[in-house]
């Protein structure tokens, strides 16, 4: 029905939506940081409460008629404590990026060290890099991985927080494909008086559904997006016990935003609904089977993996030895209907838009049904585009695409 009346209005965005529909059903994301939510997320984003304002939280708003908004929000911020066993949840933050921004400035005075893992290694722009905000007003200090192991070295974030003093210290990231060891970062933080944050937004969903260790007990404050693995809307969530719950809110608002995304705040409270169910348990524990079998499909073709392989939803590869770079292998997977992201690898001596390496992710695929006869046959037609890519074979491309799309179209996407 909305898409009926959205068709007699502007045909060509109706148009243009009805191509990327087709696009996800025929194509597989491999994205790690994708997802496909379910129907009744969709229903709750492209509701009505996208029309209401309030500034404010439950109970303490600056504009009237929050008799539904409010409890609605409070139905969110409950799920979120009980699903991650937290005190206190913030539903606000537009996004994962400014809730990362909150942190900051709840906690910290412009040019206050901050400690995180860099860019190339593994973490995330808003962990002091360079080029963002979090790097231009505080001063960053940065950890990396080993060179000969791939992960990160725990011995170095001590020696570098001892010498460095941080006054807040970030772990997690988008591109770490192991394990994220919480007790030791708060180990660290503990010794040097930091406060450290874990960024779990790729991993939410592995944590809910018991398939990550949580943070929780370890980090003082824990950020995450809701629309990758935890599969909600685009979206994030603040996470603190009741002695910093004031100060995150604050920061949140009136400190960085306006008016909240109701309708989202609404989405976030279905997907926490839908990630407290024991399916939600197996689905989380399907994405870190599917992605081993990946990660040892792609390994015995010759992949090089980084860490050699994976303890969640995300494989990092590292192609210099397959004769191709990040971007000429993931723009052929793209036309082969394999959409993944081109990615660097610690110490990559490529540049961020060119890097050596990509990125492939389980969540997504795993939402679609798939499992590990299906891993085998994407590592399988992985391994024969990369191949196809560096002959500079465009036909065989092709004839993967149709392979792809057979098998993409076998297994939906929800809600189309
Ligand atoms: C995705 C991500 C973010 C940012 O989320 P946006 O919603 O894209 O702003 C922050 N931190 C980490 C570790 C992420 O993976």
């Amino acid at each position: 029905m909305a898409t009926a009346a959205l068709t007699s209005r502007d045909t060509r965005i109706e148009y243009l939506i009805g191509r990327e529909q087709r696009r996800q059903s025929r194509s597989l994301s491999l994205i790690p940081s994708e997802n496909h939510v379910s129907e009744a997320v969709l229903r709750a984003t492209g509701s009505v409460l996208t029309n209401k304002y309030s500034e404010g939280y439950p109970g303490r708003r600056y504009y009237e008629g929050q008799a539904v908004v409010d409890v609605i929000e409070r139905i969110a911020i409950e799920r979120a404590c009980d699903l991650f066993g937290v005190d206190h949840a913030n539903v606000q933050p537009y996004s994962g990026s400014p809730a990362n921004l909150a942190v900051y400035l709840a906690f910290l005075e412009p040019g206050d060290t901050v400690m995180g893992m860099s860019l190339e290694a593994g973490g995330h722009l808003t962990h002091g890099w360079g080029v963002s905000a979090t790097g231009r007003w505080f001063r960053p200090v940065r950890y990396g991985v080993r060179r000969d192991t791939g992960t990160v070295d725990m011995d170095e974030v001590r020696e570098l927080a001892l010498r460095e003093r941080p006054k807040l210290i970030w772990c997690g990231g988008t591109a770490i494909p192991r394990m994220i060891d919480f007790a030791a970062f708060a180990e660290v933080a503990r010794e040097v008086g930091a406060l450290l944050a874990a960024d779990v937004a790729h991993i939410a969903g592995l944590i809910a559904g018991g398939a990550h260790p949580s943070p929780v007990g370890h980090a003082d404050v824990i950020t995450t997006t809701t629309h990758k693995t935890l599969r909600g809307p685009r979206g994030a969530m603040i996470m603190c016990d009741a002695r910093r719950a004031q100060a995150i809110d604050r920061a949140v608002f009136p400190g960085l935003q306006g008016g909240p995304h109701d309708h989202t705040t609404a989405a976030i409270a279905v997907a926490l609904h839908e990630a407290a169910q024991p399916a939600f348990r197996d689905y989380a524990h399907a994405v870190v089977a599917n992605a081993r079998v990946l990660a040892e499909e792609l390994a015995e073709r010759g992949f090089d993996l980084v860490s050699g392989g994976t303890d969640n939803h995300l494989i990092l590869i590292d192609l210099t030895a397959k004769g191709v770079t990040g971007g000429q292998a993931a723009e052929a997977l793209d036309r082969a209907g394999l959409t993944c992201n081109r990615n660097t690898v610690p110490f990559d001596p490529r540049k961020p838009l060119d890097p050596s390496g990509i990125r492939l992710g389980t969540p997504a695929v795993t939402t679609r049904g798939m499992g590990p006869a299906e891993m085998v046959e994407i590592a399988r037609c992985v391994d024969e585009v990369v191949d196809a890519a560096r002959r500079g074979d465009e036909g065989s491309i092709e004839r993967i695409r149709d392979r792809v799309s057979e098998l993409a179209e076998a297994f939906p996407v929800p809600g189309t």
